[in-house]
């Protein structure tokens, strides 16, 4: 789970890591109020989303003036930034720069650690450094066991700072960090810039977290400022209803069983030139009353324009899936065309059960894949 700048950097003051001061602002007129309280002349106003490449697409930018503030805010609230429109901006103390760093904490799998990442070229792309001046990029695997003790924050520091009370300051920094990166299951802590500013202050200048969604049940305060998108939103429904459930861009909404089913599904749609709208993959239970909740989702999604059910079973009944279905139908009064595909354990009985009903019966994944497809064209 992704959060805020803004969130961020309140969960950094909590743990004492210096940021600018900030206020965030909905309209022009809080941003006004801001500049005003903020009581300086040049102030950043920082677009609020959740991706990156914020500063290149425009979602940075140095105001002068109350003008200044107003336009820059209303034009940042109109803005989308990867198709996410920008409802939140930051007004900001600008900083007076000295140099800028880069500082990370993330998960290093392939050594099973937490992994620190620090570089002297901060404010950049950290993917551009690791290409062209990989060597500018220093890397230290944390211990566990060990963690962030003073003398393992000195040595970090000094790498980049041999002035003692610089030194003093990126430990603290080190320490706090890694800290909340351990404290709250985050799978990344960066700072990017982290600056040094004229008057001798190393400050996080913009803050990215994101965590472990597996830890989330132990996160109750991170869990606050989980802000899912419509998509998000919907898969996480179908989880707490155990079910795996992915978004995609197309038509044809597909309830299949097992990943490796759900993929050669989606291959063979678009070998076909259709488009799936998402995959729902109702693992290896055949309960009828799974199946009605199945199709609610499924049908809940409104650019859904086809369902293809397509089920092997195994441990998984056809009959079952086929009571489900009808069950489903009776309930749901589904108006779109319904493609069912069954083989496998029961199979005879459920094309028996299905026979009479309104549902487009395949006797191939091949031959369902094309009905589905023709019909979304149809329905399109
Ligand atoms: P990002 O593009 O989303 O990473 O946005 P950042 O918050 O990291 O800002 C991008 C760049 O804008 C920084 O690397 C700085 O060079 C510049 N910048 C941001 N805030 C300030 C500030 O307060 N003062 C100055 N002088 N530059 C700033
Ligand atoms: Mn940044």
């Amino acid at each position: 789970m992704k959060i805020h700048e803004y969130q961020a950097k309140n969960l950094f003051s909590f743990y004492g890591i210096p940021v600018e001061q900030h206020i965030l602002c909905h309209n022009e007129d809080e941003a006004l109020l801001a500049y005003t309280e903020l009581r300086m002349e040049k102030v950043m106003i920082k677009a609020q989303v959740l991706t990156g490449g914020r500063g290149k697409a425009g979602g940075v930018k140095t105001a002068r003036n109350a003008d200044e503030v107003m336009n820059y805010t209303r034009s940042m609230l109109q803005m989308k930034i990867n198709e996410l429109p920008v409802t939140r901006v930051l007004v900001s103390e600008a900083v007076n720069i000295d140099s800028e760093f880069y500082l990370s904490f993330s998960i290093d799998r392939k050594n099973r650690s937490v992994i620190m990442m620090l570089s002297s070229e901060g404010g950049v792309e950290i993917e551009d450094v690791a290409k062209y001046a990989p060597e500018n990029i220093y890397r230290i695997n944390i211990d566990p066991f060990i963690g962030m003790p003073d003398y393992v924050a000195r040595r970090i520091a000094f790498f980049l700072f041999d002035d003692m009370d610089l030194v003093n300051q990126m430990v603290q920094i080190l320490q706090n960090l890694y800290q909340l990166f351990i404290d709250k299951d985050a799978s990344l802590a960066e700072i990017n810039p982290l600056v040094l500013t004229e008057e001798g202050n190393l400050i996080a200048l913009d803050a990215k977290m994101t965590f472990d969604d597996y830890a989330l049940y132990r996160q109750e305060d991170i869990c606050f400022f989980s802000e899912p998108t419509e998509e998000e939103e919907m898969e996480l429904q179908a989880k707490a209803k155990g079910f795996n459930y992915v978004c995609l861009t197309g038509d044809i909404g597909c309830m299949v069983n097992g990943a490796g089913l759900a993929m050669a599904t989606m291959d063979m749609i678009k070998l076909n030139e259709g488009c799936p709208a998402n995959f729902l993959d109702i693992g290896g239970s055949s309960n009828p009353k799974k199946i009605t909740e199945a199709m609610k989702i499924l049908l809940q999604d409104d650019r859904v324009k086809v369902i293809l059910v397509n089920i092997f079973g195994g441990i998984t009944r056809c009959d079952d899936v086929a009571n489900g279905l009808l069950n489903a139908c009776e309930l749901l009064h589904a108006d779109i065309p319904v493609i069912v595909r069954l083989t496998g354990t029961n199979e005879d009985e459920a094309k028996l059960l299905l026979r009479t009903s309104n549902f487009l019966v395949a006797n191939t994944m091949n031959e369902a894949v094309r009905m589905a497809v023709i019909q979304s064209i149809k329905a399109g």
